[in-house]
């Protein structure tokens, strides 16, 4: 495992590090067994959310007493000041630490939610403050609008940015890495698997050990799958041209019909979550179905709201069909929620 210096931050981290939404649907032993292999095997850096139920929690559990040889990354979803501060210190608890190494501002995609998380009483007012007192070392951001990160960048708030990275979306290469780099930021890269999407560990990797400076999250839910991962960076990469094929394939396969979550479409008139509805298919992968149909429930609902006016069609740049594709999830949510 090699390890490298995260942008500026003064955090060193292991190239590869560990997202951890998948051991939300493991047993706190389960998931201690999962993280503390990734830890025995090198991996440093584990990067959690305030939302993501009780992975928080597991990862206190599994680092009690070796925090200092971790380096804890989390987020808040808030974007007003009070919710922010709310959030620091639940993590804070949760993760049985008196600081978080990186606190990272989760999505941030649209403007009305930049505006209120750097405006008066927002969320940024929180983290100023968690870090003069201490409480965080580094402030992030993630986001899966190329526009928005771009103009997040140029603030100048932020010491890392997190954006989707994997061969079926390349975006950032081109059109964020540079600035980030220019500007000496930490790199992460979310969705190495293409947020589900993407089966082969060994292309995944190939094709993301081409950016040396960039750590891709891959989120595990069993130690074989560490132990795969890492046993990739143990080898030398040599991209083929059969695996480019092979991504070239999944790419074709695939075409345009995946939300990347860029939030172009929003917000609906008649309320419905289109973003999180769309990846619906996704979260319930990631979990089990009653569990899937459990979270996704408020974002799920609101489907049967659309009136089916196509307004958010116009809006979405990769021309996705979506109510006919809400109405497929929706059907796949009733489905699991009959399971309940
Ligand atoms: S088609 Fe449905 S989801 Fe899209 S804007 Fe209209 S009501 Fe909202
Ligand atoms: S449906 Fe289209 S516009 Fe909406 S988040 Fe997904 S990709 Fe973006």
């Amino acid at each position: 495992m090699r390890y490298i210096m995260l942008g500026k931050t003064g955090l060193e981290v292991s190239e590869v590090g560990f997202g951890a939404i998948p051991i939300i649907r493991l047993s706190a032993t389960e998931a201690v067994m999962v993280l503390r292999r990734a830890f025995d095997h090198g991996i440093t850096l584990f990067d959690t959310a305030n939302m993501y139920l009780d992975s928080e929690e597991k990862i206190g559990l599994a680092f009690n007493g070796i925090r200092s040889r971790i380096v804890l990354a989390t987020k808040t979803f808030k974007r007003d000041r009070a919710g922010a501060e709310a959030d620091i210190d639940l993590s804070l608890r949760r993760l049985r630490t008196d600081h978080i190494d990186l606190l990272q501002i989760h999505q941030l995609s649209l403007t009305r939610d930049y505006e209120a998380v750097t405006g008066p009483d927002g969320a940024m007012e929180a983290v100023f403050r968690a870090k003069q007192d201490g409480k965080i070392r580094c402030i992030g951001v993630t986001s899966h609008s190329i526009e928005m990160a771009v103009k997040l960048l140029e603030t100048g708030l932020f010491s890392t940015v997190q954006f989707p990275l994997n061969f079926i979306e390349s975006k950032a290469v081109e059109e964020l890495h540079p600035l980030a780099r220019q500007k000496e930021m930490g790199i992460l890269a979310m969705k190495p698997f293409g947020g589900g999407l993407l089966d082969r560990a060994d292309l995944c990797f190939k094709y993301l050990r081409q950016f040396p400076d960039v750590i891709p999250l891959p989120g595990f839910d069993a130690v074989g799958q560490v132990d795969q991962v890492v046993a990739i960076y143990e080898s030398e990469n040599v991209v083929s041209p059969e695996a480019l094929a092979a991504m070239e394939g999944y790419r074709t396969e695939l075409g345009q019909q995946f939300c990347r979550r860029c939030e172009y479409c929003q917000p609906c008139e008649h309320g419905v979550m289109i973003t999180p509805a769309m990846g619906y298919p996704i979260i319930a992968r990631r979990m089990s179905d009653a569990k899937a149909a459990g979270f996704a429930k408020k974002m799920m609902e609101s489907v049967r709201n659309c009136v089916e006016c196509g307004e958010c069609e116009e809006r979405c740049p990769y021309g996705l069909p979506i109510p006919e594709m809400l109405k497929r999830h929706l059907a796949l949510y009733e489905q699991h929620a009959r399971g309940i």
